[in-house]
């Protein structure tokens, strides 16, 4: 059989030989016909388009002019030796200008004769000109074959080098398209493509490469966006299938004596109602004989523990045990706290586990874990090392999800015959339409009410200028009896220079605070876990006045006494953290405040994220905003799940293609489950075929 063109080594195209093959498997991961044909322009120009002086704007990328040269200059010398030309048309002058080739470029350049010129224009001194332009006399300007429409690939220095510029590559993918042409095969059954009026695979990689005019290529490009969210949603929609009606899970069939006492005379408040509905949902899967796989989703302070606490209770009326892994020390710490008080008058046992307990201290533990004694463990990682071994664990409760891999969740699933549900706590919201993409096959609730009575953070924006302001309105608060919380960003790669920063913080708030009046503590990641604990404990405890931090306290720490949150360098966090911060106060009935401090100048991204700050405490809007600054590989929790990896779709523009492939892939699978039927034959094939070629997408919960 002869062997599919498409998966001809790449050093075999015509124009390539073995030293480009090698830099294009290096620089772009080119091996194969295929992996060029899948190596897509990432913006196109169109050279039908003449552009006039005067229309060149701040983002205008690539640009056609037609006019006149008017003045020739050569200036400086030696290194700095450059070649101008001023270039008008009837609306205005630019300047071109060469550093390079001046020699022969200079007896070229006619006055008197209209040129065509192509190139990039960029602001220089207030000024605009264009830098090694293409230029063409109108005159001699060649008659094109085909199209003027012409795709821009991404290169790099090395690839430049061997010849392998933007039209380098064009040349390649001309040359590919000949040979490849009869050999595509479909991916979509004809009735989608009738459907959707899509473009056959072929001719859309033709548009792609060689487009005719925009039109064909965005009609391509979208053929292909939705051909990669359509088998990813089949995917998902697949294993949700599995997961709810296949997948057997251990059935928590009572609602028992310990849920209705600690429900009827224990809790000191009313759940709220979206509490309520959450819970209602969790109790129907625990009780339907599969397995849960449920993300509750819900705001910093939206009372997600209270769930998690009457969840255990079903488990453990049932006669299961249950673990829940939280991402910190001082979170697993602080769960066992409010666990161990709230269920004090409940026959339950609850154990710690986490990095710190000392080894002898272990193995009562473990055998308290087998034997079925020990109800609840609380821990971090620690949990899912290889000596814990629980006797029946029902359920697997884990807070602040984006913290633990995929992998490691799937550690937990080997602690038992049938797997334990799983339900993940995230206070990271994620825009429904990323969430449904995420976390595809995960059943979503989610509390969408914050408790009664909370008052909402007053945000401001300060500059350094306004320090002593600051301080004057921290004092205050201080008399008042609150606490505050004045937090520093470390960031990985300029840890040395952060932690600088920290200490000289920490330094100049305890001159502006003194002892023995005010008391300062400081937490940070270098510090060993029992400093760190000590520390926490005694701002817990109210004995300190301000803690001074780097972003170790982001998750989950509750001490309703701390009222202001300072955030230091507000320009170099992430919306998402700024969100989870703020959401550290604003826990009890005071009026809180979050204080963010930035230098004069700030980007305009750095501006953004501080403007919605100001403007809003709501998280899933928050999100949003985040979403589109960044892009969703970014947002937190989705990193892991390799679903950002997509190589056309971005979830961020195609939001729309994405909600008719989801809506396509559920009608599909509703109507036929198994891919049975002859029209969805080619859907099944391609179907194994994605599933092998992106492992991580079976992966996903
Ligand atoms: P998070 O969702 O961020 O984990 P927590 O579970 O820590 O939030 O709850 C935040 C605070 O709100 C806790 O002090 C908790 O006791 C309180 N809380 C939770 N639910 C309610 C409720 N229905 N009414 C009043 N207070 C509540
Ligand atoms: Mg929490």
């Amino acid at each position: 059989m002869q062997e599919l063109p498409q998966l001809k080594s790449i050093e075999f195209l015509p124009g390539v030989g073995p030293v480009k093959a090698k830099v294009l498997a290096s620089e772009l991961h080119i091996y194969t016909f295929q992996d060029l044909l899948d190596y897509f322009p990432f913006r196109y120009v169109d050279k039908s388009k003449f552009y006039q002086v005067r229309e060149i704007v701040s983002d205008t990328a690539f640009v056609q002019l037609k006019g006149n040269l008017i003045k020739v200059n050569e200036m400086g010398s030696g290194r700095s030796l450059r070649l101008t030309a001023i270039f008008e048309d009837r609306t205005g002058q630019i300047e071109l200008i060469w550093f390079k080739g001046i020699r022969w470029i200079k007896p070229t350049l006619k006055y008197n004769q209209t040129y065509i010129v192509f190139g990039k224009p960029s602001l220089f001194n207030g000024k605009w000109n264009i830098a090694h332009p293409e230029m063409e006399l109108e005159s001699s300007a060649r008659i094109k074959l085909g199209s003027n429409f012409k795709p821009v690939y991404n290169t790099s220095e090395k690839l430049s080098s061997k010849g392998l510029h933007s039209n380098g590559i064009a040349k390649l993918t001309q040359n590919l398209l000949p040979q490849i042409k009869g050999a595509i095969p479909e991916t979509m059954p004809k009735w989608m493509l009738d459907k959707f009026q899509f473009p056959d695979r072929e001719s859309s990689y033709m548009s792609i490469h060689a487009p005719v005019n925009a039109e064909d290529q965005v009609k391509a490009l979208n053929r292909f966006k939705f051909e990669e969210l359509l088998y990813l949603q089949l995917i998902l929609y697949k294993q949700k299938i599995n997961q709810t009606t296949r997948t057997p899970g251990v059935r928590f069939a009572k609602v028992g004596q310990l849920f209705n006492a600690f429900y009827e005379e224990h809790l000191a408040f009313d759940l709220t109602e979206a509490q309520k509905r959450v819970v209602k949902e969790i109790r129907a899967d625990l009780n339907a004989g599969y397995h849960m796989n449920r993300l509750l989703q819900g705001d910093v302070g939206s009372g997600k523990t209270i769930v998690a606490v009457l969840s255990a209770l079903l488990a453990i009326d049932n006669g299961f045990q249950v673990c829940l892994m939280a991402p910190t020390e001082i979170l697993a710490q602080q769960h066992l706290e409010t666990f161990t008080e709230l269920l004090s008058k409940l026959e339950v046992k609850v154990a710690l586990l986490t990095g710190s307990v000392k080894k002898s201290n272990r193995t009562p533990i473990h055998e308290g874990l087998e034997s079925g004694e020990i109800d609840i463990l609380i821990g971090t990682h620690a949990l899912i090392e290889p000596g814990v071994q629980f006797k029946n664990l029902g359920i697997a409760i884990i807070d602040e999800q984006h913290r633990f891999g995929v992998a490691q969740r799937a550690k937990l699933w080997k602690k038992a015959v049938l797997p334990p549900h799983i339900l993940v706590m995230t206070a990271t919201p994620i825009p429904r339409t990323l969430a449904m993409t995420v976390y595809g096959d995960l059943d979503v609730s989610v509390i969408d009410e914050l408790p009664p009575g909370r008052k909402e953070v007053k945000t401001v924006h300060r500059t350094d200028a306004n320090r002593l302001n600051v301080f004057a309105f921290l004092k205050q608060e201080i008399e008042k009896g609150r606490q505050i919380y004045i937090v520093y960003p470390l960031i990985e790669e300029s840890a040395t220079l952060d932690y600088k920063d920290l200490m000289d913080g920490y330094e100049s708030i305890s001159r502006s605070f003194p002892p023995p009046h005010f008391q300062i503590g400081i937490v940070h990641g270098r510090m060993k876990p029992e400093d760190k604990d000590y520390e926490m404990r005694r701002f817990a405890k109210g004995e300190t006045n301000i803690l001074v931090a780097t972003t170790v306290i982001e998750v989950g720490v509750n001490i309703p006494n701390s009222s202001v949150m300072v955030i230091e360098s507000t320009e170099r966090f992430g919306l998402s953290q700024l969100h989870q911060l703020r959401g550290r106060v604003g826990r009890g009935a005071d009026q809180s405040y979050c204080i963010l401090m930035s230098g004069e100048q700030v980007s305009q991204d750095a501006q953004t994220r501080i403007q919605t700050m100001c403007r809003t405490t709501d998280g899933f809007e928050i999100a949003e905003v985040d979403l589109n600054l960044r892009g969703p590989g970014d947002i937190m929790g989705t990193q892991q799940s390799g679903i950002t990896d997509l190589r056309v779709a971005d979830l961020t523009k195609d939001q729309e293609i994405l909600k008719t492939a989801r809506y396509t892939a559920r009608d599909i699978l509703e109507k036929d489950p198994d891919l049975e039927l002859t029209e969805n034959q080619l859907i099944k094939k391609n179907l194994a075929l994605a599933l092998k070629s992106r492992p991580n997408w079976s992966k996903i919960s």
